[in-house]
């Protein structure tokens, strides 16, 4: 049984409408027993809960640093291919972008390491398009060992593999899997995916199951927040948690929360959540999950990441690039979408010093 098993007794209708009816006595209930509690969810995350979002960040501060101390893991992207088979109109790479498409080969790849290095990141995000034919699992599985060799941490953001793919990566040492299903409203999906393999639903739904079959330590789920009502889709994540988290007790997992950017040719946001919304999502899902790691991209201006410092995050990137080739050679017109924090790795890790934070480049090493 996979997740889309689980996914279909679910409705989404009735579960919008439990959002958007709980009370503020919902709320104070859900604050007393919110841990892996989706009654309690559901109220943290519904409009009911906006008089108590300085109540639950007090709490979600709290509870941060009592499970991650005052640390804060700082990591990469690096974009290895902007080749895309799919038609997402929400994003830069979109298969029918008239934009110059690039791969790395590996001379381009090592530029791309030797600068990551030396601004002293351990953990990179391997990032490309989904093209299954030119940058498929061969293509992954002969540039890892030259990524690895250069950092402890590798995690991956690519097209959903098939289990014995991540297996074969988990065997060169992949750390974690990032798979973002950007809505779990399958109506609205089918809108905004109108081309190529991203277009089957299900799926992409199923994916955690087999990376977390394949054995892979850590998984990171996400939506795109602005596609359709962010606190319904914010839920349906919260589901697809519980039930991974149920099912594969040994895998770690992660969130991301990307709001929607401006990209080439890109579109505008349905559902916008505002800053303290996100606020609001950030607190709930740490309440929800006292263990869960919670990421925070350069998409959100410098202002707001500063402020969200200590409130549930865990996970910061800093001084991205999102194109093939971006750190060594800059051209805007490969990016993936616009970044909001454009300041130096250094700025960024002199600000968390300063609010008492502990840079974290390397989160672990592997003993046996
Ligand atoms: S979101 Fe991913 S799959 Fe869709 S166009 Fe962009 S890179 Fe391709």
């Amino acid at each position: 049984m996979n997740f889309s098993d689980v996914f279909r007794s679910i409705e989404p209708d009735k579960l919008k409408l439990e959002l958007y009816s709980k009370t503020e006595r919902d709320v104070r209930k859900a604050l007393v027993n919110p841990q892996g509690n989706i009654d309690a969810l559901i109220a943290l995350l519904s409009p009911a809960a906006t008089p108590f979002i300085e109540q639950m960040a007090q709490l979600s501060a709290s509870l941060t640093r009592q499970r991650f101390g005052a640390n804060l893991a700082l990591y990469l992207p690096l974009y290895v291919s902007n080749l895309c088979a799919n038609e997402c109109d929400y994003c830069g790479f979109t298969m029918s972008n008239k934009i110059k498409r690039k791969t790395l080969n590996q001379t381009e790849l090592q530029q791309e390491i030797d600068i990551i290095k030396a601004k002293g990141f351990d953990h990179v995000l391997l990032v490309s398009g989904e093209h299954e034919t030119k940058v498929g699992i061969d293509y992954f599985e002969a540039i890892f060992a030259q990524v690895k060799s250069a950092f402890s941490h590798v995690a991956i953001e690519v097209q959903p593999l098939k289990q014995d793919e991540y297996a074969r990566l988990n065997d060169h040492g992949l750390d974690a899997v990032m798979i973002y299903q950007e809505t779990y409203q399958q109506r609205t999906y089918a809108r905004h995916h109108t081309r190529g393999k991203k277009q089957d639903f299900s799926y992409r739904l199923d994916t955690p199951d087999r990376i977390a079959r394949a054995g892979v330590d850590k998984i990171g789920l996400g939506v795109l927040l602005g596609l359709d009502d962010w606190r319904l889709d914010a839920l349906l994540m919260g589901h697809h948690l519980a039930y991974l988290e149920q099912k594969y007790w040994r895998t770690k997992y992660s969130i991301s929360l990307p709001r929607l950017r401006p990209c080439t040719g890109g579109i505008t946001p349905k559902s916008e959540i505002s800053d303290l919304g996100l606020v609001q999502l950030i607190c709930a899902f740490r309440l929800f999950n006292q263990q869960l790691e919670i990421s925070l991209s350069t998409r959100e201006t410098p202002e707001l990441r500063d402020n969200l410092l200590g409130l549930g995050v865990t996970n910061l990137s800093a001084e991205s690039s999102t194109e093939p080739g971006g750190y060594a050679n800059p051209q805007s017109q490969l990016d993936q979408f616009e970044i909001s924090d454009d300041r130096s790795t250094q700025e960024i890790v002199q600000v968390m010093k300063a609010k008492g934070f502990q840079p974290v480049w390397k989160d672990w090493e592997a003993a046996w």
